[in-house]
């Protein structure tokens, strides 16, 4: 083990952003001889993937999710911080951080830098629809999405008698976007609406919510071999979903959206649409492709900046000619191989092999008990997909805690149907939401 004095020798690596990759990158450097600074605005890990499972009560936000500093304790070379990155001075080689624990501007000098602070919504220049149609990246999203979702219900319930068409708005829910995250989303609403709260209510009948899924391409889940998507389209019809293809949005406020000139009345509306990196780039001064990512080399550092890598969504990684995914496995391993080179370097090796992409496949669900698979050639749809989905995703979790937690909380939902985290919490601030958008047409608050 290294003295307090031969650490203070050691080259500092800068990680920002404790995702999957920069959480990856500092794990795998937990041994080596060098003191890794981890900056995260948040102090926790999420698992992205599951996301829209706290959105629909299925799973609460503990169980998605682990404190980083948690995951580092182990590592006497590894510090946390709790603090947003603001810019970088390339030429100083300092990061400059807003300190969110204590409220200071700081620098923090780096010999090596890894930039993996993933991706924004995009609202391709339609910003202030955010308002309106929130997107789904952290968990605050989630659970401003559980409680909005949950008291449209109530809401409904609580107009039925009185004004059926505003109950109607309520009980109508609009995904935008048919990737993964929209499917998921809208055959999770389907499930909610027909089978967890379907005898809950007095005056509403869950199970005729209108959930409508728009895509602006010919056909959903454009990731995957078109035969796989047209299952998927087939499930999530028999689950009551209204599929969209080639619809544009054109507009979109607080009574709903129109698309392809048709205006649907919806108090709900989700964007799971777009992407755009975070602001790396404009950090760096460095070339970027149409969505903010940055375009690395093969080896992941920025052209003219051996010392700086950029990894995960925020990053432009061309491999096999083709530019790789936004998926968390890309993620992953970047951040193995950002620092497996860092390690090199340390030890003085100068040459390293490019980073090179294993493809796992891919998984998606649609509503219970229903996946989508498609695994180095091998095509799944249904029940089989979904149990390598859970193994996938349970496998992955960070803590076994989370892991044991969420198999029982999945394994009861699956029996009973029912949804253990079905809280609407600061009622008075959500009642007030809704009654906002109902009356002044604003968006919702988070
Ligand atoms: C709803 C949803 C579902 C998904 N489902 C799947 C799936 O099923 N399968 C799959 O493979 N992928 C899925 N993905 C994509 C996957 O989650 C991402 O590809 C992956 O998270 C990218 O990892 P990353 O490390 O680049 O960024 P992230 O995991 O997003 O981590 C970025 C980190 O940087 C931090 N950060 C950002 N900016 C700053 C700043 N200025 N200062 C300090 N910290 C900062 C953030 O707080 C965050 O912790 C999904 C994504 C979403 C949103």
């Amino acid at each position: 083990m290294a003295t307090v004095t031969e650490m203070s020798r050691q080259p500092r690596v800068v990680i920002v952003g404790g995702g999957f990759g920069g959480l990856r990158a500092a794990r795998a450097l937990g041994k080596a001889p060098v003191r890794v600074t981890l900056i995260d605005r948040r102090n926790h890990h999420v698992f992205q993937p599951l996301l829209y499972q706290v959105a629909t009560a299925a799973l609460s936000p503990a169980d998605i999710s682990a404190p980083i500093r948690h995951v580092v304790r182990k590592q006497r070379n590894t510090e946390v911080l709790l603090a947003e990155v603001t810019s970088v001075d390339v030429e100083r080689r300092e990061v400059h951080i807003h300190d969110l624990a204590g409220g200071l501007d700081r620098s923090v000098p780096y010999e090596y830098l890894v930039l993996a602070t993933g991706a924004d919504q995009s609202y391709f220049g339609h910003e202030e629809w955010e308002q309106f149609a929130p997107g789904l990246k952290s968990l605050e999203d989630a659970t401003a999405l559980r409680r909005h979702i949950l008291l449209a219900f109530e809401a409904a319930e609580n107009l039925m008698t009185t004004d059926p068409e505003a109950a109607r708005t309520l009980l109508t829910f609009v995904v935008v976007g048919a990737g993964p995250t929209g499917v998921e989303m809208a055959g999770e609403i389907a499930e909610v609406a027909r089978k967890a709260l379907i005898a809950d209510f007095r005056h509403i009948n869950p199970a005729s919510a209108r959930i409508v899924l728009v895509e602006a391409m010919p056909h959903i889940l454009a990731a995957y071999p078109e035969a796989l998507a047209a299952q998927a389209t087939a499930k999530l019809k028999r689950l009551g979903v209204e599929v969209r293809t080639d619809t544009r949005v054109e507009e979109v406020d607080a009574d709903g959206v129109t698309i392809n000139g048709e205006r649907l009345t919806a108090k709900t509306v989700i964007w799971a649409a777009g992407v755009t990196a975070s602001p790396a780039g404009r950090w760096l001064g460095a070339e970027t492709d149409r969505a903010g990512r940055v375009m690395v080399r093969d080896d992941l550092t920025v052209p003219g900046h051996p010392e700086i890598f950029v990894i995960g969504d925020t990053a432009h990684t061309i491999w096999r000619g083709k530019q790789l995914p936004g998926f968390a496995p890309v993620a992953l391993q970047q951040g193995a191989y950002v620092a497996k080179v860092i390690r090199e370097r340390v030890a003085g090796k100068e040459e390293h092999a490019p980073f090179s992409y294993f493809d796992k496949g891919t998984l998606s669900t649609v509503g219970r008990l229903y996946a989508i698979a498609d695994i180095r050639g091998l095509k799944l749809a249904g029940f089989v997909a979904w149990v390598l989905w859970v193994v996938v995703h349970i496998f992955f979790l960070i803590g076994f805690r989370n892991r044991f937690v969420v198999m029982f909380q999945w394994a009861w939902a699956f029996v009973t149907y029912q949804r253990g985290a079905r809280l609407i919490t600061n009622v008075g601030e959500a009642q007030t939401e809704i009654a906002r958008r109902e009356s002044v047409g604003s968006g919702w608050r988070r």
